[in-house]
């Protein structure tokens, strides 16, 4: 183990490749990409990239230049994808670098078109009216004359059975050999579930990857792959009516054995959890209050728990998302920089 940080991220790295494995498998005969953005979902995305890279992931995504910059050098024969596009201001580092724009907008596109910019990727919207052109500015000829790797859409409501993951789908497949793209993608972690009809010629999964369950056909199948852990800074007896934390919103009914952990919500651990939250595999309920940096968990289930024990906390995102009320995704992108990150 490495680092000083009294609290920790263990991360699985075979449990990364697996998640990836089980997604490609899934995907069918379209590759797999990785979606990395955010530092990784918080758990490092050149660790991350490593890993997959390794494992013969060849198609990453990340946000920003910024982003694209952070990763350093990158093995040969990887395609990164820029899913922000470019502004004025990244057009030098755009045209140059090894990764590729996903062009979002008309001024976009008019802008990587007049720089004569290499390869791209273009984002089409088809009906989340978030980020793409629209389809009509496909058909009035916006792309023509661009040389495009990849053409992707977003799907708003692939976690959902609603009747917009059809739609959205038959408007993405209608531009099939309209373009020119070399390929198409459409799906994220929950679109791979949604079928072979999905799959197009690149997927492209974020958080099955880190142990998010998107739907139900995922369930026994993606493995956490963040554990947080952290150490006991004191362990305390209190009495029938003593209350614990902030605010008291939490009072004893009979004796109890507490240890007060090294994260709070400053790290990540939302207040959503006090109360509510667990370490110990559910034997240590969270008792009271989040503080920034600080929690209170009972271990009358374990008497031998002393100052300068590590816990780990239960953080299996289905579960923990139950727990907290936060989405799956914000508990792996809030996961603070006091974490030493260590891979398994
Ligand atoms: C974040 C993102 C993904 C990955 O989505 P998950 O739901 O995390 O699998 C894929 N495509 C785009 C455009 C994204 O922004």
């Amino acid at each position: 183990m490495t680092g000083t940080a009294p609290l920790r991220l263990a991360l699985d790295g075979a449990a990364l490749i697996a998640n990836w494995r089980w997604l490609a498998a899934q995907s069918g005969r379209a590759a797999c990409g990785a979606a990395i953005k955010a530092d990784g979902y918080g758990l490092g995305a050149r660790p991350v990239l490593d890993r997959l890279a390794d494992a013969g992931c060849r198609d990453f995504f990340v946000t920003t230049w910024d982003e694209v910059r952070a990763l350093g050098a990158l093995p040969d024969g990887l395609s990164l994808s820029v899913l922000h596009g470019v502004r004025d201001a990244d057009m030098a580092e755009a045209t140059t670098a090894r990764a590729r724009p996903t062009l979002n907008t008309v001024e976009q596109v008019k802008r990587w078109k007049q720089a004569g910019g290499p390869t791209c990727d273009v984002m089409v919207d088809t009906g989340m009216n978030r980020l793409g052109i629209a389809l009509q500015d496909v058909a009035d000829g916006l792309l023509d004359g661009l040389n495009i790797d990849t053409l992707m859409s977003h799907l708003a409501s692939a976690d959902e059975d609603v009747p917009q993951n059809a739609q959205q789908r038959a408007a993405f497949a209608a531009l099939a050999g309209r373009t020119g793209a070399r390929r198409m993608s459409l799906a994220n972690s929950a679109g791979i579930c949604l079928g072979p009809d999905y799959h197009f010629d690149l997927t492209r999964p974020g958080l099955a990857l880190y142990g998010g369950v998107p739907r139900g056909e995922a369930a026994g199948h993606i493995a956490p792959v963040a554990h947080p852990q952290a150490q006991v800074i004191q362990r305390r007896r209190i009495k029938a009516g003593d209350s614990v934390g902030y605010n008291a919103t939490f009072t004893a009914k009979r004796a109890m054995e507490l240890a007060i952990l090294n994260i709070g919500y400053a790290d990540g651990y939302l207040r959503g959890f006090s109360n509510r939250g667990s370490a110990g595999g559910g034997r240590f309920p969270v008792i009271g209050r989040v503080s920034m940096d600080l929690i209170a968990i009972a271990v009358d289930a374990d008497p031998a728990i002393a100052e300068g024990d590590w816990i780990a906390l239960d953080y299996a995102l289905p579960e923990a998302s139950a727990q907290s009320g936060l989405a799956q995704y914000e508990l792996l992108t809030t996961l603070g920089h006091r974490f030493d990150r260590v891979w398994m």
